[in-house]
C-alpha cells in the first residue's frame, strides 16, 4: 500500500518524487488534482492549475489522495500517516526562505575515493537524498525546481519575499559556460514570474540574465543570496568575476582536509596551499566562504580530525565564515568502498565520531556558523560508517550533560525571540587572514549568549586586489561587506514588528562598516549585495550599483 512506509516528512517526500516519476501514479493522481483542485490565493493562481503536470503534489492534494485511497480500500487507513500529512513543514531559515535545486547529472574532473557516483544524478549526490530526489522529479529543470519549492512554501504559510537560492551538485565550474548561464537565468525567471499574472509571464528566451536580474531587483519575490558549490582548485580571478556576473554571493567549497597527506591519500588532487589561495581570492572578491569538511577520512585519526579543526582558525591560512562538516561514510559506487571490503578502511564507531564532532564545535569560533554536522544520506545507502541521522540533537544533548555550548552563530542566533534594543550592544572581533583584515560586527545580547545581527567587514592589504578587473575592479582601494544579516521571524518587507529584521539593525552595522573603512584610509566601501537586496541599499543607505556590487564613496 502506497502510504505503508511513511514514518517521516522525508518518506513522504520521496514518495511524492516517485508520484512525479511513475507514470501509474502519475496519472491517478492528476485525476485526484483535478477533482479537489484549490487556489493558493488571487496572486498565485496559475500554481493551481489543475493541468499542470509538472507541479509537485502539495501536502494538501497528497490528504486528498491518501483518502481516495483509503475509500476504495487501496489503502489502511493509519493515525501515524494522517498525523505526518499535517505536520510537514518546510525548512524556513533565519529569517529567508531556503531555496534549494540540483544541476543536470554530470561528470567532475575530481576522482575522490569516497565520492559515490549514480548514473542519473551529478556525481556526488544519490538518488534518494531529499533535494536529489525532488530535483530528480522535476528533470532537473531549473524553472520547476524553483517554483514547485516555492508553492511548497506557500503551501506552508511561509512568506516567499526573500529567497535564498542553493545550487548544489558536483562542481559548477566543470558545467558548460552555456548551461551556467541558462541555469542561473532560468532560476530568476522562475522567481520573477511567481507573483505575476498568468499574461506577465517571462517565457524565457525574451530577457537576457542582467534584464531578468534586474526585474528581480524589485519582483514580489527577491533572490537575496546565491550560492554554488566548487573544488578549491577551481577558483582563480576570472572564475570569481564570472561568478559575479551570474549574481553568486556564497562559495562552497569542498576542502575536507587540511592534511596534504589525507588529501593525497584521497585522490584530492590539491594541496591545503591551493585551499588556503582559494580562500584568500574569494574573501578579497567579497564572497561568503563555506567550507565542507570531512572527518573520519582514510588516512587520518581522530586526532588528526580534531587538530584540523583547530588549524582551521589558528593562524592566518583559513578562517571559512561557515562550515558544513559531512562524516565520511562507505557508499556502494565509490572506490572507498571496495577498499572497505578488503578491510583496509574501518570508519570510526559512533562514540569516536561524537567525540571528534564534539572538539570540533567546542574550536569553532563566534563569527562562524555551522549549517550541518551531517549530510542528509538516507540510511540504505550506507554501508558502513555512523547511521545516526540525528546527529546534530545527539551533540545537542551531550552539550546539556557535559555542560559544554557551541559558540557558532546558529547556535546563538535569536530565531523568532523579539528583540529589545536595550539588551544587545555591538561587539567587534577581529582577526587576520593572509591578505587582509576581517572585522566581525555584531549585536550581542548583553547577558544571555545570543545574537541578532551582524555585519563581514574586509579591509584587504593594499596590494590584495590590485590585479582585479571586471566586475572585480571595483574593489580596487575598497573596503568590503562580504554579508550582512539580521535575524528574527520571517516576516514580509514593509511589515513593522519587534523583530530584529525590522529594527535598523543592518542600518546600524552598515554605518559602522563605513567608519571603520573610513578611518582605515579605504576610498570605498562595497558590498557583494544579493540582486534581491539591491534596493535596500541604493534606496536606505545611498549606494550605488557599480559592475554587481553595491558601493558608497567615503
Ligand atoms: S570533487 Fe566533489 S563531486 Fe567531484 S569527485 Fe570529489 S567529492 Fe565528488
Ligand atoms: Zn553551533
Amino acid at each position: 500500500m502506497l502510504f505503508d512506509d511513511i514514518k517521516t516528512e522525508k518518506d513522504l517526500e520521496l514518495l511524492k518524487c516517485n508520484i512525479m516519476r511513475d507514470k501509474n501514479l502519475h496519472a491517478h493522481f492528476m485525476d485526484i488534482r483535478k477533482k479537489t483542485a484549490t487556489t493558493y490565493g488571487p496572486d498565485l493562481k496559475h500554481a493551481s492549475n489543475p493541468n499542470d503536470e509538472r507541479r509537485m503534489p502539495s501536502n494538501s492534494e497528497m490528504v486528498a489522495y491518501y483518502k481516495d485511497l483509503v475509500k476504495k480500500g487501496e489503502q489502511k487507513p493509519s493515525k501515524e500517516v494522517e498525523q505526518i500529512l499535517r505536520k510537514i513543514k518546510v525548512r524556513s531559515n533565519s529569517g529567508v526562505a531556503v531555496v534549494s535545486l540540483l544541476t543536470k547529472p554530470y561528470q567532475c574532473p575530481g576522482r575522490c575515493i569516497y565520492c559515490p557516483f549514480e548514473k542519473e544524478m551529478p556525481k556526488s549526490y544519490l538518488s534518494k537524498e531529499p533535494a536529489a530526489a525532488r530535483a530528480l522529479a522535476n528533470n532537473f529543470d531549473p524553472y520547476a525546481q524553483v517554483q514547485n519549492r516555492m508553492r511548497a512554501l506557500v503551501a506552508n504559510g511561509h512568506p516567499i519575499d526573500k529567497l535564498e537560492v542553493i545550487v548544489i551538485g558536483g562542481t559548477w565550474s566543470a558545467y558548460e559556460k552555456d548551461y551556467q548561464e541558462e541555469f542561473i537565468s532560468e532560476i530568476f525567471r522562475a522567481a520573477n514570474n511567481f507573483t505575476k499574472g498568468d499574461d506577465e509571464y517571462e517565457t524565457g528566451t525574451e530577457l537576457s540574465l542582467e534584464e531578468l536580474q534586474q526585474e528581480n531587483e524589485t519582483a514580489g519575490a527577491r533572490i537575496i543570496g546565491l550560492s554554488i558549490e566548487t573544488r578549491p582548485d577551481h577558483i582563480n580571478e576570472e572564475e570569481l568575476n564570472r561568478l559575479r556576473w551570474l549574481g553568486v554571493t556564497k562559495i562552497e567549497i569542498g576542502v575536507q582536509h587540511l592534511q596534504d597527506s589525507v588529501l593525497s591519500f584521497n585522490q584530492r588532487d590539491m594541496t591545503a596551499k591551493e585551499i588556503s589561495d582559494a580562500t584568500e581570492l574569494m574573501r578579497n572578491a567579497g564572497f561568503k566562504v563555506v567550507y565542507h569538511m570531512m572527518p573520519n577520512l582514510p588516512g587520518s585519526t581522530p586526532e588528526m580530525d580534531i587538530q584540523m579543526f583547530g588549524d582551521l582558525f589558528n593562524g592566518n591560512k583559513y578562517h571559512p565564515d561557515m562550515l558544513k562538516m559531512y562524516p565520511c561514510v562507505v557508499l556502494k559506487g565509490s572506490v572507498l568502498y571496495t577498499m572497505w571490503e578488503r578491510g583496509e578502511f574501518k570508519p570510526y564507531t559512533d562514540d569516536e565520531l561524537i567525540h571528534v564532532l564534539r572538539e570540533a564545535k567546542k574550536q569553532v569560533p563566534r563569527y562562524v556558523r555551522i549549517l550541518r554536522v551531517i549530510r542528509d544520506i538516507p540510511a540504505s545507502y550506507i554501508i558502513a560508517g555512523s547511521k545516526v541521522s540525528n546527529l546534530r540533537q545527539v551533540i545537542l544533548e551531550d552539550q546539556k550533560k557535559h555542560n559544554w555550548q557551541c559558540e557558532c552563530i546558529r547556535c546563538r542566533e535569536i530565531r523568532n525571540n523579539q528583540v529589545q534594543l536595550d539588551d544587545y550592544e555591538l561587539q567587534t572581533i577581529e582577526y587576520n587572514t593572509v591578505t587582509g583584515k576581517e572585522i566581525f560586527l555584531s549585536f550581542e545580547h548583553t547577558s544571555e549568549n545570543k545574537c541578532a545581527a551582524f555585519c563581514r567587514l574586509r579591509l584587504p592589504d593594499k596590494d590584495a586586489t590590485t590585479t582585479f578587473t571586471g566586475n572585480l575592479e571595483v574593489l580596487r582601494d575598497a573596503a568590503i561587506v562580504r554579508e550582512l544579516h539580521t535575524y528574527g521571524q520571517l516576516m514580509k518587507i514593509k511589515n513593522k514588528g519587534d523583530q530584529g529584521q525590522h529594527r535598523g539593525l543592518g542600518m546600524r552595522l552598515m554605518q559602522e562598516a563605513e567608519r571603520i573603512a573610513r578611518e582605515s584610509g579605504c576610498k570605498k566601501l562595497a558590498v557583494i549585495s544579493g540582486v534581491g537586496v539591491r534596493e535596500y541599499y541604493k534606496n536606505k543607505l545611498g549606494y550605488k550599483l557599480d559592475h554587481t556590487y553595491m558601493v558608497k564613496t567615503l
